[in-house]
């Protein structure tokens, strides 16, 4: 089939996500190995976002390919979910080991929404309140929200501790003490009786990889043990080395009472999310009925899958490779930031990172919330026509690439960020 032949298809018989269809501009991939992927016309891209932050070990890793090819060998796909399998077995098993603490119990899921949605059902089951389902577009403060409102009840959002254009004080330890104040006060009006969970990103991601500031996540645990609140903490995109430790909560010292997951995982080569949960909350689900279920729970192919994963990640030291690379890429942002008069800010931690640009010396976004502008457009294609593919969103830029990524290959996309901002430079108010 040729491309535009593929392209036409796709666009006529396959709805996109988060888009109108008749805006898409679908990206012909044809493979991709490494931190690279490919057109069919032999285009190659360098993979700066790993797709959607998922492809953490990089794409088509030999060994997980193999562990599949054998999965499929063995004539064990699918079984339905009251089956005891090896993959299934080894998995669960596998996790609680991985996971500090005593999280040891599992829910497999086929990915991040489902895993959250099943959290939110284990806490309020635990915490006996009613189950409710189609909830997590309600947790979310991405914009991507209001399409889908209104929507479950019972969802009450907070600041994340680190806005945009708003500081909740000048040190680390006061943005921490009053963003926790605040908090507090949230918990008093909606009353604390009525509330089954709080759910976070430890470092929020895709909208702003936001590391809290020190101390919170600690301060936040004794708050909520304070008010008997369960504290769940979605790991989906920054969990499995993304951050420099296998999971973003252990930044914090602190151990949520569950853990959802999904993405890094299995790196997007097959679908799985789960749910982690703690002895205690696991053990009430042991005396009663978790009201859940999912045709492909547990599913054996991607749970052999997931356990390669695991020891690639183990074995290539991947969690501390992305640590130590976090020095890298603060270095390259450091050198745009010197350069560049649109270059607001850069964060990263680990290979989790992102840059913020401005169109003016006040520090207005590039693009505004949820829009674009004549600037990030300019900027998004030409990393396109220079073979980096990352998402330029409103006005940021991601930087997330494959935890594989070596020290050239990193440079190689910066070089490509710093001659794009020499366009948005020329967008620059003053
Ligand atoms: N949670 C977070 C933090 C995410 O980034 C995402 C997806 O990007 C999800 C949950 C949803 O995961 P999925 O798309 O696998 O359902």
């Amino acid at each position: 089939m040729d491309t535009e032949k593929m392209i036409e298809l796709c666009k006529a018989h396959t709805m996109y996500t988060w888009a109108r269809g008749d805006a898409v501009a679908p990206l012909p991939v044809e493979r991709a190995e490494g931190v690279y992927f490919w057109t069919p016309d032999g285009k190659r891209f360098l993979d700066f976002n790993s797709q959607l932050m998922c492809v953490n070990i990089g794409h088509s890793h030999p060994r997980v390919l193999e562990a599949m090819k054998q999965a499929l060998s063995e004539q064990l796909l699918y079984v339905f979910p009251a089956t005891a399998t090896r993959p299934r077995a080894l998995l669960g098993e596998r996790l609680a080991r991985i996971m500090p603490g005593d999280i040891n119990t599992f829910f497999f899921t086929l990915g991040g929404a489902e895993a959250n949605e099943n959290a939110i059902r284990a806490a309020r089951l635990y915490r006996s309140y009613h189950g409710a389902t189609n909830l997590c577009m309600q947790l979310t403060g991405d914009p991507r929200r209001w399409a889908n409102e209104p929507g479950t009840p019972g969802i009450v959002h907070v600041m994340d501790p680190k806005p945009y254009n708003y500081s909740f004080g000048e040190t680390e330890a006061e943005q921490c003490e009053q963003n926790l104040r605040y908090l507090e006060e949230v918990i008093q009006y909606e009353g604390a009786q009525n509330i089954a969970a709080m759910i976070i990103e430890p470092v929020t991601g895709t909208n702003g990889i936001l590391p809290p500031p020190a101390g919170y996540l600690r301060g936040l645990r004794d708050l909520l043990d304070r008010n008997g609140i369960l504290l769940i903490c979605d790991e989906v995109m920054a969990g499995f080395g993304r951050t420099g430790k296998m999971f973003a909560f252990e930044h914090g010292d602190i151990l949520p009472d569950i853990v959802t997951m999904a993405k890094g995982l299995t790196c997007g080569y097959i679908p799985l999310g789960a749910v982690g949960l703690r002895d205690p909350i696991a053990r009430h689900f042991q005396e009663n009925v978790f009201w859940g279920g999912l045709t492909y729970n547990s599913h054996s192919l991607a749970c052999s899958t997931a356990l390669a994963v695991l020891d690639v990640l183990e074995d290539e030291g991947l969690v501390q490779r992305a640590a130590e690379m976090q020095s890298l890429m603060r270095g390259h942002m450091d050198a745009l930031a010197a350069k560049h008069p649109s270059f607001k800010e850069g964060r990263c931690i680990g290979l989790f990172g992102m840059i913020d640009l401005q169109r003016n010396s006040s520090g207005d976004p590039a693009a505004p919330y949820n829009g674009s502008s004549e600037a990030m457009g300019e900027l998004g294609r030409f990393f396109r026509e220079q073979g980096l593919f990352t998402f330029v969103r409103w006005g940021h830029v991601m930087c997330n690439p494959p935890l594989t990524i070596t020290e050239e290959q990193l440079a190689a996309g910066f070089d490509i960020i710093d001659r794009g901002l020499s366009l948005v430079d020329k967008h620059f108010e003053g």
